[in-house]
């Protein structure tokens, strides 16, 4: 049966391989409040699956350090390497893939101002 609300394509099989790059506007990035995180979401190029995938920034920051600590600053290089993470089960997956797709990764051109959280960056 036809379902045209999740167009997965369920007979891709399992492949570590470079996917088409994507075609503009197809991956978004949406950045946590905190400028923290950021989660770039679309479609596998290759499966269709709704693949997100989130970046943490500033993990292994010491809190309550003496002294300037300065954070790198979050930011996505660009382009943005993304691996499938659609979530579906695909045919030939090796038991310890460590992406949960269907194992293609591509790379993704964001907007400039979509590689930066927004708003001001220092408190
Ligand atoms: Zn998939
Ligand atoms: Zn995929």
């Amino acid at each position: 049966m036809a379902n045209d609300v999740d167009q997965h394509k369920d007979q891709v099989k399992f492949a570590e391989v470079e996917a088409a790059a994507q075609a503009d506007g197809q991956f978004s990035a949406k950045w946590a409040d905190d400028g923290r995180s950021v989660t770039v979401k679309g479609h596998c190029p290759a499966c269709d699956g709704l693949t997100s995938t989130e970046f943490p920034f500033g993990i292994g920051g010491s809190k309550g350090f003496r002294g300037p600590t300065t954070p790198r600053p979050a930011a996505l290089p660009s382009p943005v390497t993304i691996y499938c993470e659609c979530g579906h089960a695909h045919a030939d997956r090796p038991p310890d893939a460590f992406d949960n797709g269907c194992g293609r990764f591509w790379e993704v051109h964001l907007n400039e101002a979509e590689l930066r959280p927004k708003g001001p960056a220092q408190p």
